[in-house]
């Protein structure tokens, strides 16, 4: 039995999270055991233990590679203090192998793990958006035995060519989980009326979303039919909150939301526990990102219930949805084109319809959690 030491650099639940828990919960517990390392309390430990996985806390805010690179590099690379911290802390759990799920504290974990000659892997799960970050990045991807990019515009950020120690594996879905739920309830706790096409957007309540531009383009929409606007996503995590900007985020759409009169057409639910049951009551499923999106598992989600997808053509997503066959793409932050885009939808539902189901067929075929699993066993037994 191997024992695999997960380090995930937050206690909240994003996307990051969800990948990772799939990963724990399908991991084949009679050659591998699951450990799992967060700094501190947060909605990820419980998640984690339903699994089955114990939960170590460790303090490591001050390791983290954050915002500001030059800080983060003194900080990451001399805090020698640091380094015997988790040397010791690795030598009393005795991993077999380190899986960092994040690039954030992959610098001295895989130091650490080097020390004591136990491979480490990172997972890569963001495209950086610094040129300072992009080459500090690209530069310590050597340093783990190997490295996972969750999609290929996350690899190729990095500048770097696949190679041997650097490989693409899709986040997977629990495909199931969005089958044969019965329709209905989250229509109903909205209150819409039948013929209401109900849009949604699902995320973090982050600025890169793009939250503002959807609204800005839902203003726009000249069509027949009813719409309302529903948009799915708690405040992000306050690790990563510290600035203004994003803690008054969900006020400055909601003032939006007012300035088009919009009230009573668009939902601001919070974070929601029942996607599979959200996304099988809505028609379309609408992705605004205006930063690049790494890859997007809402996107594969909204698959595998069926539905339509319309998202920005950048990042991770064409590796998800191809145009005009799953789903529709429009020019990155251009408000007229998303517009215009979901007013095609609209005239050719039948179409889009068509789209959803040959969605679930390409969620089933390349996204499954089995399949991601499996990829990352390939890793861990190359490694072990
Ligand atoms: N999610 C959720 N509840 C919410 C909002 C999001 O469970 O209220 C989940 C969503 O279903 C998906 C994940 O969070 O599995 C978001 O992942 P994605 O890759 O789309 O975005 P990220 O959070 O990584 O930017």
């Amino acid at each position: 039995m191997k024992k695999i030491l997960f380090v995930n650099p937050c206690a909240d639940i994003s996307g990051a999270e969800m990948s990772l828990l799939v990963l724990m919960k399908y991991l084949d517990r009679t050659k591998y055991t699951p450990l799992l390392l967060i700094p501190n309390e947060g909605i990820l430990r419980a998640r984690a233990e339903a699994l089955g996985v114990t939960v170590r806390i460790f303090p490591m805010h001050a390791m983290m590679l954050e915002r500001n690179v030059k800080t983060s590099l003194r900080d990451s690379f001399i805090s020698a203090g640091e380094l015997g911290q988790i040397a010791r802390l690795l030598k009393e759990l005795s991993p077999d192998l380190v899986h960092v799920n994040s690039y954030r504290v992959g610098i001295p974990f895989s130091l650490a793990s080097r020390k004591l000659h136990i491979p480490s892997v990172w997972h890569l799960r963001d495209i950086p958006e610094s040129g300072a970050k992009k080459k500090l990045l690209s530069i310590s991807t050597r340093l783990p035995d190997k490295t996972i990019a969750i999609s290929h515009a996350v690899a190729f950020a990095l500048g770097k060519k696949l190679h041997s120690g650097l490989i693409v594996i899709h986040n997977g879905v629990e495909i199931n989980l969005f089958q044969n739920v019965q329709p209905g309830k989250f229509r109903k706790e909205l209150n819409l009326a039948e013929d209401t096409i109900l849009l949604c957007s699902i995320g973090q309540l982050i600025p890169w979303k793009g939250h503002d531009l959807l609204i800005e383009a839902f203003q726009k929409l000249s069509v027949e039919q009813p719409l309302h606007l529903v948009i799915v996503g708690g405040n992000v995590s306050p690790i990563w909150a510290s600035s203004r900007e994003y803690s008054d985020y969900r006020e400055y759409l909601e003032q939006l939301v007012d300035n088009h009169n919009l009230k009573g057409r668009v939902t601001f639910t919070g974070f929601r526990d029942d996607i599979p049951q959200i996304l099988t009551d809505i028609d379309l499923y609408i992705h605004t990102a205006t930063s690049p999106e790494p890859f997007g598992r809402v996107l594969v989600e909204a698959m595998a219930a069926k539905k339509p997808v319309v998202a920005p053509n950048w990042g991770g997503i064409p590796e998800i949805v191809t145009d005009n066959v799953t789903g529709l793409l429009y020019e990155p932050k251009n408000v007229a084109h998303l517009a215009e885009r979901l007013e095609f939808a609209f005239e050719n539902l039948q179409h889009i319809t068509q789209m959803g189901e040959v969605g679930l067929k390409v969620a089933r075929e390349q996204f499954t959690a089995e399949k991601y699993v499996e990829k990352v066993q390939a890793v861990y037994e190359g490694l072990l």
